[in-house]
């Protein structure tokens, strides 16, 4: 890690969100065509959809699959001395804090939808 600004991210990083995005058209074309249940997509943890709506920072996207709810963008770190089911990152004063206070771990961005409650991972770094 660089510790460069979080929205430039190595060559690496934005492979990796390419990566992602792919995974994301190929899911929804096959949801489209019918061949994945909306519920095997929209089954984010109740967890997830509370920190949607405390602390998800809206992406301006319309959720694909429902049509309706507004995509919101949840950023979660993980690493060896941080819980084991991440820890949610309220805001950039929180990462400049983990970033400060922990040497290695790895940060998931996560989109939700609250509505039907979609979830994709977006980006890792
Ligand atoms: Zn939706």
């Amino acid at each position: 890690m660089s510790g460069a600004s979080s929205r430039t991210g190595t060559s690496t990083g934005e492979y990796a969100s390419v990566e992602y995005l792919l995974a994301k058209r190929a899911i929804l074309r096959e949801f489209k065509a019918g061949q994945i249940a909306k519920s095997d997509l929209c089954d984010a943890h109740p967890d997830l959809i509370r920190a949607a709506k405390a602390v998800g920072v809206p992406s301006g996207e319309v959720c694909e699959v429902c049509q309706v709810g507004d995509i919101v963008h949840i950023s979660y770190a993980f690493g060896p001395k941080l819980p084991a089911h991440g820890r949610c990152i309220a805001g950039s004063d929180e990462l400049a804090k983990l970033r400060a206070n922990f040497d290695e771990f790895t940060c998931y961005v996560v989109e939700v939808c609250p509505e039907c409650h979609w979830n994709h991972l977006v980006r890792r770094f």
